[in-house]
């Protein structure tokens, strides 16, 4: 596929269906396309398959061949047809070690020992005073094709209201009541399905510097939740908890604060194995290291520039030794092809690798993304295969797998874990209380 493509099939559906107006032409060129790569065949070849002249026939003979399994049961305004607009944007999947060239900082970070570090580490970057991170995105405007040119800014700012909130999740889902500490903003990783590709609105990574002015009892206020033995804290929603750690050393005050603190459970959520600081400092049963997992296939295909699955297993490993406990997250499961072997063998290798009393929860939580995130995403990674299944409008504006698909995906995952040990804790994330019920009766 090449972002030309749009045009070459616009142009033969405007031939072959010269009476279409201008939007019908445009739901159609993004169905053809989407059969088009689904299947791998070529454009023409379903626009001439096509013998129907009207629109609504034709419309219905392609969303019949581009969702077969959904087709029949889910209502029109499911199947979401946003114009195709290919660009090349595409990601940048090359890994390369964070080296910024610019350091914005504002100047109430400058006693802080994170800017100190930072200008140490980077004496050739380009230190840039701002005077607010706000004042500065005003002049520099964002734009998506933007994204890949984070990995060469770093914001140095003082976080001041955002540090420590409840989850968002999502509407009328089974929320776990989880709270979010946040220790910065920006990834280096490219996974396909991330959602801060249509969510960030700055070309660099932020780190907040007064991080130690909010980890006390005044601020740190986690809600209490029957599903798990402690209220739970983590990190790692608009970043990965520890791909910067050896740069931050975060992790030193949250352990310090979490070993004072017991009765809190705290998560570092990752992909990385950056876990060195972890290990000089030794763990403790409340702090959880969880690492989502995947499919070995996802991981190569998806999760550009992160670590195997064997080298998370292996610093999971790392972290029990040293006395911390583990978690995973299953998510995004996604389906393709072999998903059953493919999920059982990422499953079998964790309980090689660790032995469940040491994790403290799994959870699972299928591919869902907000509608506007599948353009971005077909725009980065044009070869993907996560948008060729059949992903359907929810409730929340979200893409996601139909009810029973999910329920039967859940299921799967559920009976190999618990096969593994039954007394591991195994969640779903952002689903709604009809899925549980139907996963856990
Ligand atoms: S279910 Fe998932 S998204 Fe919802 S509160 Fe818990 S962790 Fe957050
Ligand atoms: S590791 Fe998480 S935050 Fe980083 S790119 Fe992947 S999904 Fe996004």
């Amino acid at each position: 596929m090449d972002s030309n493509i749009t045009t070459s099939i616009n142009n033969n559906i405007q031939q072959k269906f010269p009476l279409f107006g201008i939007n019908k032409v445009r739901e159609l060129t993004r169905l053809v396309f989407e059969i088009s790569k689904r299947e791998n065949v070529s454009p023409c070849e379903i626009i001439n398959s096509i013998q129907e002249k009207n629109y609504e026939k034709v419309k219905n003979i392609l969303l019949q061949r581009r969702y077969p399994k959904t087709y029949s049961g889910a209502k029109k305004e499911k199947f979401y047809l946003p114009d195709l607009s290919l660009t090349d944007e595409q990601a940048n999947i090359s890994l390369e070690k964070f080296n910024p060239k610019k350091v914005y900082y504002t100047n109430e970070v400058t006693d802080s020992a994170l800017y100190k570090r930072i200008r140490n580490l980077y004496p050739n970057a380009n230190f840039v005073e701002i005077e607010s991170l706000k004042s500065f995105l005003k002049k520099e405007k964002f734009s998506v094709g933007k994204y890949n040119n984070r990995r060469e800014n770093l914001f140095l700012v003082n976080e001041k209201y955002d540090f420590f909130k409840p989850c968002p999740c999502t509407k009328n889902v089974r929320c776990c009541n989880y709270s979010i500490l946040n220790i910065g903003y920006g990834c280096l990783y490219e996974c396909s399905y991330c959602f801060l590709q249509g969510y960030q609105n700055v070309a660099g990574i932020i780190l907040p510097c007064n991080l130690p002015d909010f980890l006390n009892r005044e601020k740190i206020k986690p809600i209490d939740n029957k599903m798990f033995f402690l209220p739970r804290v983590g990190s790692g929603e608009f970043t990965d908890s520890l791909i910067f750690d050896d740069i931050t050393l975060f992790s030193n005050d949250i352990v310090k604060f979490f070993k004072e603190n017991k009765d809190i459970s705290f998560e570092f959520k990752t992909k990385s194995v950056n876990i060195d600081n972890l290990l000089k400092l030794g763990g403790s049963e409340n702090i959880v290291v969880s690492w989502s997992v995947n499919a070995e296939q996802m991981i190569k295909e998806n999760e550009h520039c992160t670590p195997g699955l064997e080298e998370r297993l292996k610093a999971a490993q790392k972290c029990v030794k040293s006395g911390y406990s583990v978690g995973f997250h299953f998510d995004p499961v996604i389906l393709y092809k072999d998903w059953q072997n493919g999920y059982k063998k990422t499953i079998e290798k964790i309980f090689d690798f660790i032995d469940g009393k040491y994790i403290k929860w799994i959870s699972i939580g299928s591919l869902r993304m907000v509608a506007n995130l599948k353009k971005i995403i077909e725009n980065r990674f044009l070869d993907n295969k996560i948008l060729d299944e059949e992903l359907l409008l929810s409730h929340d504006n979200k893409l996601r797998y139909e009810n029973n698909t999910r329920v039967r995906i859940y299921k799967y995952l559920v009976d190999l874990i618990k096969k593994q040990d039954s007394s591991v804790v195994v969640y779903l994330c952002m689903e709604n209380v009809d899925v549980w019920n139907k996963v856990y009766k």
